[in-house]
């Protein structure tokens, strides 16, 4: 059992595993019902707080007026009209934080308690709200204060009440009665009477096994099982929550007229979180500004600050800026995928910090548009575009205002956020732009450390000590959970339905592509519908959702861009004169001219055979001699007399030289990182010089088709 679960309650199944990404840490201060960032103490009422058992990763955030609205809707939906906004008033801090889940899924805190769960089902194309205990409770408390006739209700018997507090399912002997309006897979309130008392209370949350229309015939039946018992109240008598009052009297908003009323009561409440959290904030903020000091005067370099509009690199920005005043530069790679609203917020910070000449923007343009003809939609595990458009863009700025000197750029990139952001060093240089330092001053921040501290921490004019306003893209009040690329494949697909609303013409630019590409190549409309153009390698969790819908994706096509594959003829083994070797066949002939362009890059031992159409390689890889044989029908046979020699990864790399002569759509990435300037391009096409070339594999390994040609080898 969880020892940090409330008393009362059991845990009754550990969730989807998701990555340690960081010190998960929320307290809350019950007295003055606030959030804390650490146990020391409240700096309002200076008591301590009590620890919140957080899901995985622990990245909390405010909720804003989209938020709370989305709560509404769907839990008034669910249970009743108007119990969403008694249960989550204004004139309370709602916390959010997003858990493991097939797209937007969300533990929903009030009163220092997880109330439930917000989230997308993607079947449904729609939110829901799953209560936890807690949360049911509250409910079916605010349905009697409001007098609602009963919603997703199951009442118990006398006899049924001792099994569901043991933690079995609801079964019809145990039943006096339901709701009309429950539906399989709803989350239902499991009602009993306390004899003692004579009153009603919700004991436990069930999982609609069916419908209330066949629970009918159940009861008919007299035998079936209307629910699963999720979770329970554990030891009777029913537990009390303390601190929280229902306030049926409370203000209700019109949540589509009183959008900005909404976001100001909220901001209102928030303010009490920077008030009880204020010395940790200071700490939090020194630590940081200290690092941007060390940092700055240990690599001696021209500094900037890498801003793209969103909140995590608005928080950098401004901790630069409280260091240097206006004197750094900041660079806004634009993707050429931005929304308006953050091109129009990148030229007002510049505005509001005065830095209006320090602002450097370089656009992609329609470039990505172009990209996608060669290489198909992006997918999370092949983000082709962010090196072209995101990298190539700083190391264009760079160039030109620096002359190719390094430059030291703070990021705002934040643990929190991925597995790769968590393991990167707090000042690296990425190899797609080796001309940037990056440093990370928030890398340890939680999203709740960041947005207080930008909301309320004051921001002063370097010169006249005035207080100066700083604006805050509203696009984040508006539900936009996650800025950057309005297509990225990163996002979920309720960013898409709120896309498709918040800005029409870009959601239809975008997803007629994706219906012709999926013409194009005979793709189910599901891939569409469901975003399986995320991936071009699905997740266990996606591959079970795709299975669950009996789709099978198939990405071959008649098409010549059709992916790479490579067929392992005979894999590892050790012939007659004690070689050891692999024979394969890719699945596209060899483009002999341009293979033979981008070969150097592997090797420069190899022999042209035109007549019999081979290319002889004989070489060396990490010091142990190889042969390889390539014959342009696309098979290859690889030999070596050493058991040790690394055959995996040669043939990946030669998988990614043939992926690179098939596929290469001149995108720059491999010039860029080519530390020996052995590239360039002539006439659209890749040259690599034989002198200058080192044959450290950086161009294949960076070039965003080295991503196909792994994927390639594992087929
Ligand atoms: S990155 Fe440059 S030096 Fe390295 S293999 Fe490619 S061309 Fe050669
Ligand atoms: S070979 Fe170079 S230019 Fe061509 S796609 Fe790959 S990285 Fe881009």
């Amino acid at each position: 059992m969880n020892k940090l679960a409330p008393q009362g309650l059991k845990k009754k199944k550990r969730g989807m595993k998701v990555p340690y990404l960081g010190r998960i840490s929320l307290f809350w201060c019950d007295d003055c019902n606030v959030p804390l960032l650490d146990d020391n103490h409240c700096d309002i009422c200076k008591k301590k707080g009590h620890k919140l058992p957080v899901s995985p990763p622990g990245d909390i955030r405010p909720a804003f007026a989209d938020d709370y609205i989305t709560l509404w809707k769907c839990v008034d939906k669910q249970y009743g009209e108007g119990v969403g906004e008694t249960l989550l008033p204004t004139s309370k801090i709602v916390l959010i934080s997003r858990i493991g889940g097939l797209d937007r899924t969300e533990e929903v805190i009030v009163d220092g308690k997880i109330l439930g769960i917000l989230q997308f089902n993607i079947l449904l194309n729609d939110f829901e709200f799953l209560p936890k205990l807690e949360g049911g409770i509250l409910i079916y408390k605010i349905q009697e204060a409001l007098t609602l006739s009963p919603k997703k209700h199951i009442n118990l018997n006398n006899d049924g009440i001792p099994f569901v507090l043991n933690g079995k399912s609801i079964l019809v002997p145990g039943v006096e009665s339901f709701s009309e309006d429950i539906n399989k897979g709803d989350h239902c309130l499991i009602i009993a009477k306390d004899n003692q008392s004579g009153k009603s209370q919700c004991i436990a949350i069930g999982l609609a096994r069916d419908s209330s229309s066949n629970f009918h015939e159940m009861f008919k039946n007299k035998y079936g099982e209307l629910a699963k018992n999720k979770t329970y109240i554990k030891q009777p008598p029913i537990i009390e929550i303390k601190h929280i009052e229902i306030d049926i009297n409370q203000k209700k908003y019109n949540s589509d007229d009183d959008f900005e009323q909404i976001n100001k009561s909220i901001l209102i409440s928030l303010k009490n979180a920077y008030k009880a959290n204020y010395q940790y904030l200071q700490r939090r903020i020194k630590k940081s500004l200290k690092f941007i000091r060390k940092t700055i005067a240990d690599i001696k370099k021209p500094v900037a600050v890498a801003y793209s509009g969103g909140k995590d690199s608005l928080g950098v920005l401004l901790l630069v800026w409280k260091v240097l005043g206006p004197n750094f530069k900041i660079f806004f790679a634009d993707t050429g995928l931005e929304l308006p609203e953050v091109l129009d917020n990148v030229q007002q910070i510049a505005k509001d910090l005065k830095m209006e000449s320090n602002l450097i923007i370089e656009s992609a343009n329609d470039i990505f548009w172009k990209l996608i003809e060669s290489f198909g939609p992006p997918g999370r595990d092949y983000r082709f575009c962010c090196h072209s458009l995101k990298a190539q863009n700083i190391m264009k700025i760079i160039n030109t205002i620096y002359d190719g000197e390094k430059v030291l750029v703070f990021l705002g990139a934040r643990q929190y956020e991925s597995l790769n952001r968590m393991r990167s060093k707090l000042v690296y240089v990425n190899s797609f732009i080796p001309l940037q330092i990056a440093a990370t001053p928030i890398k340890s921040w939680n999203a709740l450390t960041l947005w207080l501290y930008i909301l309320f921490e004051p921001v002063k004019d370097f010169e006249s000590e005035n207080l100066l306003e700083v604006s805050i893209t509203p696009l984040y009040y508006e539900g936009h959970e996650r800025l950057g690329c309005y297509l990225c494949p990163a996002s979920n697909l309720s960013n898409f339905k709120l896309l498709k609303t918040s800005h029409p013409k870009l959601y239809e630019r975008w997803f007629s592509f994706l219906d012709t590409y999926a013409q194009k190549h005979n793709l189910p409309k599901e891939w569409v519908q469901y975003g399986l153009w995320r991936f071009k390698q699905y997740t266990p969790q996606w591959k079970n959702f795709a299975d669950s819908l009996n789709l099978s994706i198939d990405y071959n096509s008649p098409d010549s861009s059709a992916p790479l594959s490579l067929n392992i003829a005979k894999g590892f083994s050790q012939n007659i004169d004690a070689d050891f070797s692999i024979k394969g066949k890719f699945s596209h002939t060899l483009k002999i001219d341009d293979f033979l362009r981008f070969l150097p890059a592997l090797t420069n031992d190899f022999h042209w055979d035109e007549f019999n159409g081979i290319i002889e390689i004989n070489s060396k890889f990490k010091n142990i001699p190889y042969a390889l044989k390539i014959f342009i029908d696309g098979s290859f046979n690889l030999n070596s007399k050493e058991k040790e020699f690394d055959f995996y990864k040669l043939t990946e790399l030669l998988t990614g030289t043939v992926s690179r002569s098939l596929y290469c759509n001149s995108c720059k990435t491999c010039i860029n990182v080519c530390t020996q300037n052995a590239i360039r391009l002539e006439m659209g096409k890749i040259l690599i010089d034989n002198d200058k070339c080192i044959n450290c594999y950086d161009c294949i390994t960076h070039c965003p088709f080295f991503q196909l040609a792994k994927k390639a080898l594992k087929t």
